[in-house]
């Protein structure tokens, strides 16, 4: 085998790449165009429980046991205490879940994928199976040739702030941001703060500043990028996609590290099985896509309460959110919300 060909490559090395790099025997290239956990474009809010299965505990931050939803006239207050969320630091987590993989680093941009090959500003790479966890422009699914205008992506810009608080917030207030949500999410030392559009607006950053102005809050660095807000295709062609690339942040609360992780794990699996024999490409392609495909319906419903929070007015969304922090409702679905995906700690690959 020469030095470009691998039994399988991996482009894109955060959250949905190593999660089935992770899973994965054999040769196999993991591609990012940066150093893994050097970029981050999200405030890593996820269950406690995420870090902690995957064996990557001592990146956690923070630990909430509070979500609160402010809107202009009240604050809803979310008791996370059975399901606690966290915050962790990028770098710590994606170099702990890095540490686990067996694959081979290849610092290079990928530019696209003709004939079998992906050609990177590195040269040609080949391998019989190409899985794109590139985050949301899908370096080979689409080419690059996304459409951020289509309707298909929300927008996030956040920064560093000086803020030390407890819980996580979600702000919704259609002055501070229209057809979108603010947020705070204390990471240990300082806060996040962010704003996020629905609609794919990207021009956040003068209402962000008036914000933090509001507030007395100075700014550090920002950072932003858009996140899918519906489910794409789980496969293109012969090409397994994975994560942002294949639309799997969820809709409404945009977490998008968790179905990453899962439907991430649950590829490499499927990956690990077509490498083994023990399953042709094209039904392990099957398999995976099917998997996915089961919860289309549940990304239905997230969207149309997304859909709700942009349409309704603030006070009766704020009404829904109230009503659904409470029995009978809470214990219907905040349990499978919450536990949605949990992960093995052990990697199929010893
Ligand atoms: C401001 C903001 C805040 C967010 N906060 C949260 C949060 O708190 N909790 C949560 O669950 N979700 C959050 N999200 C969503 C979450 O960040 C994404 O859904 C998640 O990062 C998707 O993971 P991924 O691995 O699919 O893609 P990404 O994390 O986007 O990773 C893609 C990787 O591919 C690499 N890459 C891209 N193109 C190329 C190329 N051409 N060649 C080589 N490498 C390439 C990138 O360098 C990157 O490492 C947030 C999003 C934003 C924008």
């Amino acid at each position: 085998m020469a030095a470009r060909d691998f039994d399988a490559i991996v482009v894109g090395a955060s959250f949905a790449g190593l999660a089935v790099a992770r899973q994965l025997r054999g040769h196999v290239a993991l591609i990012d165009r940066n150093e893994v956990g050097a970029v981050q474009t999200s405030a890593c809010g996820t269950p406690l429980w995420v870090p902690e299965a995957l064996g990557v505990a001592d990146s956690v931050l923070q630990v909430h046991d509070r979500l609160n939803i402010r809107t202009p006239r009240r604050t809803i207050s979310y008791d996370l205490s059975d399901v606690p969320f966290c915050t962790f630091d990028y770098r710590g987590f994606c170099q702990g879940l890095l540490a686990q993989t067996r694959a081979r680093f290849i610092q290079a941009g990928v530019t696209g994928f003709a004939d079998g090959a992906v050609t990177t500003t590195d040269g040609r790479f080949t391998a019989p199976i190409v899985v794109d966890c590139s985050g949301w422009r899908g370096a080979v699914v689409r080419d690059g040739a996304h459409d951020a205008t289509s309707g298909e992506y929300s927008f996030g810009l956040e920064t560093h702030t000086p803020l030390a608080d407890k819980g996580l917030w979600f702000l919704l207030d259609q002055k501070l941001i229209p057809h979108g949500l603010g947020w705070i999410f204390p990471v240990g030392v300082g806060s996040l703060i962010g704003l996020g559009s629905y609609v794919g607006r990207s021009k956040l950053r003068p209402a962000l500043d008036r914000f933090l102005r509001d507030h007395g809050l100075a700014a550090g660095s920002y950072h932003g990028t858009y996140f899918p807000n519906r489910l794409l295709r789980a496969t293109v062609g012969r090409v397994f996609a994975v994560g942002d690339a294949a639309g799997q942040c969820f809709p409404l609360t945009a977490e998008g590290i968790r179905p990453a992780l899962y439907f991430g794990s649950e590829c490499g699996r499927v990956v690990q099985r077509v490498l083994d024999g023990a399953l042709t490409l094209d039904a392990g392609l099957v398999a995976y896509a099917r998997l996915v495909e089961r919860y289309r319906g549940a990304y239905r419903a997230l969207r149309v309460v997304q859909w709700l929070a942009t349409h309704a007015p603030t006070r009766w969304f704020a009404a829904l959110t109230a009503l659904a922090a409470h029995r009978p409702i809470r214990p219907h679905w905040w349990p499978r919300y919450g536990w949605f995906g949990r992960l093995d700690q052990a990697p199929t690959a010893p």
